[in-house]
């Protein structure tokens, strides 16, 4: 007897199977295989830009947090600080927080920290407008860059969840 093997998930049958567990097409025709093959490739691409939006976002929340962190703490030390330097080191730990947080739990974390963005950005905003509009283009950019990688995270999210009920 000839054992058959399933090309996309390796899965070894005694005897020729119709379909295997994972859905591939053994008794479809080249086409159906093809738009198999094509679907996981498409699937794993989108998992895959997951993963490198997540990296991406929490590089940037442990860049945020660790640079207003950093300045904090030398404000403090000279002891010229100001409430605002005391609120800048909550936030900035929070942000490095949910960063760690993100490798378990990548959009959710990631959203918190985008929120948590978007509340500093408003309350500098109130504060001061003047603080809002300096380095606005960098701002936009995060900004835009963290709406982008949440939505890819929670597709690629979405595909491994299928992929788990299956
Ligand atoms: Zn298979």
């Amino acid at each position: 007897m000839k054992k058959v093997y399933c090309p996309n998930c390796y899965s070894e049958f005694e005897n020729q199977t119709d379909i295997c567990s994972c859905g591939y097409p053994f008794s479809g025709n080249d086409m159906d295989k093809y738009k198999f093959m094509s679907q996981r490739i498409k699937k794993l691409k989108t998992v895959k830009e997951g993963i490198e939006s997540a990296d991406y976002a929490r590089f940037v929340l442990f860049i945020i947090g660790g640079i207003n962190l950093l300045v904090s703490i030398i404000f403090l030390m000279s002891a010229q600080y100001t409430t605002i330097h005391i609120v800048t080191i909550i936030y900035s730990i929070s942000l490095i927080g949910l960063g760690f947080l993100s490798f378990k739990e990548p959009f959710f974390s990631l959203l918190l920290g985008f929120i948590v963005l978007i509340i500093i950005y408003i309350v500098t905003g109130l504060i001061d407008p003047k603080l809002l509009m300096s380095g606005l283009i960098m701002k936009v950019i995060i900004i835009s860059g963290f709406v982008y990688g949440l939505a890819k995270i929670k597709m690629a999210e979405n595909v491994i969840k299928r992929e788990q009920k299956k």
